[in-house]
């Protein structure tokens, strides 16, 4: 018998649901699309392109958009002779500096033989080598920069829109597609860079469910055999979708993680169950991420309001976490942060999501202050903090969330 079967009777072509599928048509972004044509016009017409600049969160459909919308307009300009487009599209994600930026592109018009190094030059002559190619190249030339919040300095930024206007280039019309997933990237950008790179703004707002349902649609029927999916499982995957960040990205993946689960299941069709069981393992797994990311002291923080919401004794004030978190420190052997420090890593974990805050008023006096308490399943927590509770000790209260406690961890000694 073969060790290896083929299993398709889920998938038709699961590869359709990956990261890097670029679906045919684009659905429920028709506003978005035209006024993003629109800005694109100059171009068919021979004429200096527009800046253009993207925004809006991640999963939202702007690289989607852009390379749906460039594709077709590489084919329509083949139909007019006078008309030489060249389109780089460049990912600023591990770029973290325009210099950076500007020696990927001088690179992407070089031949594999004449690459520059990354580093060693200066900024002024990466720029005049970018200008060199770029007139060498000539004609109408889009630069799309894709998640440029990735950039700490914004030269290039207004160095490219503004290369022919300042005489540094004088045979290519360069307009820049500049992408970013961060709201207020926007905002903190030069006066003289936003006027520049800002010519033509679109926003791309969040998905609701019911774009997440079309979307979610047109995937599945390339992804799945006919009949596969129940019928709640696309709504199911779009209302959460649209409850967590109306990314579709995170509604794909979920669905995906749906259909993995029955395909392992080796059962003949994807039920809600399936859903629900995809969503606790893809949020476990970026629940993970997060708590992963956190320093040490974040986790001790974390595991005090953790034992105390057990207790019951949440929602909880900082200074009432205190006492714990001092106890579980000098357990781990590690120096309590002193109280402003420790508020700092409960508000970072609010900000991940894993500890809601509440605004309460003091009373008559007047001012206010915040209260803590655990927004997150437990034993996903946990899951998340093995180290933690192995370095600090068991407490009492986690121990029935514990499949299987150490004994010789057990803190009996405990306050
Ligand atoms: P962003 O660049 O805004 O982070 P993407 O363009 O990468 O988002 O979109 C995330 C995923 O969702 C991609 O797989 C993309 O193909 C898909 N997608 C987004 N918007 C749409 C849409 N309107 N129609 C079909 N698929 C979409
Ligand atoms: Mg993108």
């Amino acid at each position: 018998m073969a060790l290896f079967e083929r299993d398709h009777d889920i998938y038709r072509d699961r590869d359709a649901l990956r990261e890097d599928y670029q679906p045919e048509e684009l659905v429920g972004r028709d506003e978005e699309l035209r006024t993003y044509q629109g800005a694109l016009q100059p171009v068919i017409n021979g004429e200096q392109p527009n800046n253009v600049f993207l925004y809006g969160k991640t999963g939202v459909g702007k690289t989607a958009a852009t390379r749906y919308l460039l594709e077709h307009l590489k084919l329509d300009v083949a139909e007019y002779d006078d008309i030489d487009l060249t389109v780089v599209f460049s990912n600023c994600d591990g770029l973290t500096s325009s210099y950076q930026v500007a020696t990927r592109l001088v690179n992407e018009f070089r031949s594999e033989t004449n690459q520059i190094s990354t580093t060693g030059y200066p900024l002024g002559a990466v720029y005049e080598m970018l200008w060199d190619e770029l007139d060498d190249c000539g004609g109408t030339i889009l630069v799309v920069l894709d998640e440029i919040d990735h950039i700490d300095d914004d030269s290039i930024l207004y160095q490219l829109p503004r290369a022919r206007a300042n005489d540094k280039v004088a045979e290519a019309k360069i307009g820049l597609i500049g992408i970013s997933n961060d709201f207020s990237f926007r905002d903190d950008l030069s006066p003289k860079v936003k006027s520049s790179l800002c010519e033509q703004e679109i926003h791309f707002p969040a998905y609701n469910a019911t774009n997440l349902r079309a979307i979610l649609q047109q995937r599945a029927d390339v992804a799945f055999h006919d009949g596969v999916l129940n019928d709640e499982v696309i709504p199911l995957c779009a209302a959460y979708g649209a409850k967590d960040a109306g990314d579709a990205r995170q509604s794909i993946d979920l669905l995906m993680k749906a259909g993995d689960l029955a395909r392992d299941e080796d059962t003949e069709r994807v039920t809600a169950e399936h859903v629900r069981r995809g969503r606790r393992a893809l949020e476990r797994g970026r629940i993970k991420e997060g708590i992963t990311g956190l320093t040490e002291h974040g986790h001790l923080v974390l595991y005090a309001l953790l034992t105390l919401d057990l207790e019951g004794e949440a929602p909880i004030r900082s200074r009432d976490v205190r006492p714990r978190y001092t106890r579980f420190a000098e357990l781990a052997n590690r120096d309590p942060l002193v109280p402003r420090r420790m508020r700092d890593h409960l508000s970072e974990l609010a900000m991940l999501g894993i500890v809601s805050v509440t605004e309460r008023n003091e009373g008559r006096r007047g001012g206010t202050y915040r209260e803590y308490a655990l927004d997150m399943d437990v034993e996903l927590l946990l899951s998340a903090m093995a180290e933690t509770v192995e370095l600090v000790g068991m407490h009492d209260s986690i121990e029935e969330h514990v499949d299987d406690p150490p004994v010789s961890a057990t803190l009996d000694d405990f306050e």
